[in-house]
């Protein structure tokens, strides 16, 4: 990725607030793409242990054929990207990416990816309808928030 937040000092899992409506349009996306991953950013603010996600969009998942079970952000829209956040008065403070028939944990690979303190969030799509989402930071093992049908409260 050519385009990554700055990170912040402490490494420490921020307080996450991500607003349920914006879970609804990942899913959508999501089911969408199904069988394939979709993937964007999120837009929002950071603050002392806090990240609040304002805003989400999608970008093509340009993995090719790898595209089922890996995502990759065009530069030039990681650059777009970064520009439209700034316009707006947010940073870019993570990414999200759905799994398709496969939970929302983070792979190996996603891990390795991370942004440095930025957050991961995946969300899980099964073709009988099922959508999870979780919100991990950087590489942290904990989902810092998650959402799905039953449970519409985030946090
Ligand atoms: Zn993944």
């Amino acid at each position: 990725m050519s385009v990554t937040p700055r990170a912040s000092a402490a490494s420490t899992p921020a307080d996450v607030d991500f607003p349920r409506a914006l879970f609804a349009e990942l899913e959508a996306w999501s089911r969408e793409s199904h069988p394939f991953e979709a993937c964007g950013l999120l837009f929002g603010r950071r603050a002392t242990g806090r990240i609040e996600v304002v805003a989400v969009r999608r970008y093509p998942n340009v993995a090719g054929e790898r595209a089922r079970d890996r995502f990759e952000i065009a530069p030039r829209d990681l650059m777009a990207a970064d520009r439209e956040a700034c316009a707006l008065g947010l940073g870019l403070v993570g990414t999200w990416h759905s799994h398709p028939d496969h939970p929302a944990t983070p792979s190996a690979h996603d891990r390795a990816a991370a942004w440095p303190d930025g957050l991961l969030a995946i969300v899980s799509v099964s073709a009988s309808g099922n959508a999870e989402l979780l919100v991990f930071q950087d590489s942290g093992e904990r989902a810092l928030a998650a959402c799905d049908r039953d449970s519409p409260a985030v946090r």
